[in-house]
């Protein structure tokens, strides 16, 4: 269902500037629509974010590629999404051949993203908790992809990152953020690369906002 119009959007990403042919496949593989409540899914391609319920969002079409271009995961790497939400950005970066682990905070869409992921037989390793201290024990991961909004990088995903590896974090304040590519070159060195104008909804933790 829908491959027109899943690539009529992976066209408008090219124009948007999305050009790394491996992230442009996994939008043609994999079905947006599924990942949204049943009266949002006539909306599924256009390039928009959309609500999933709990005050969350499906991340924009458009920012999800530009972030998995930006952490350009390999083949076999092991990468750590924080804000599994509707699973939608974990299965599109699972779909490069990468073994992904998430953390949702919301047991609600946490249950609902293990739900798509099963049917889809997509292995995917699922936490529900805090994400603002990652997931030590199957750490140090190639690539952290945190798709909420934070205050500060927080400490423990930098120690949880590989030397050569890649964080993509929106920092700023609950409304607007700056996408923040830290690369790390050795345990205590990173190197930032800022793109600015992102909305996220917040990141709240230990180490991000305070809230429900
Ligand atoms: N990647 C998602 C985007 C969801 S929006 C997608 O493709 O649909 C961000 C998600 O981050 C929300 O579901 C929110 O509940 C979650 N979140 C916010 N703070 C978090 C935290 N500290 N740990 C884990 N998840 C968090």
């Amino acid at each position: 269902m829908f491959e027109a119009e899943r690539e009529e959007l992976v066209e408008i990403l090219k124009q948007r500037g999305i050009t790394n042919q491996r992230v442009l496949d996994a939008f043609i593989k994999v079905e947006r629509h599924l990942f949204l409540p049943e009266i949002m899914q006539q909306h599924a391609y256009k390039d928009v974010a959309l609500p999933i319920g709990l005050g969350q969002t499906i991340s924009q079409p458009y920012t999800v590629a530009f972030m998995t271009q930006a952490l350009d995961p390999q083949p076999q790497n092991r990468i750590l999404e924080i804000g599994t939400g509707s699973g939608y950005q974990a299965a599109i970066i699972y779909e490069m051949g990468v073994r992904v682990f998430t953390i949702e905070r919301h047991l609600e869409l946490y249950n609902s993203a293990m739900k798509i992921f099963d049917k889809l037989n997509l292995k995917i390793a699922t936490r529900c908790g805090d994400g603002t201290i990652g997931w030590e024990e199957f750490s140090p991961y190639d690539g952290i992809i945190v798709t909420a909004g934070a205050p500060i990088v927080p400490t423990n995903l930098k120690k949880q990152l590989a030397v050569g590896g890649k964080l993509v974090i929106p920092i700023g304040d609950k409304k607007i953020q700056t996408l923040n590519i830290l690369t790390k070159i050795s345990e205590e060195k990173f190197i930032t690369r800022e793109v600015p104008y992102f909305a996220f909804v917040p990141l709240i933790g230990k180490e991000g906002w305070n809230g429900k």
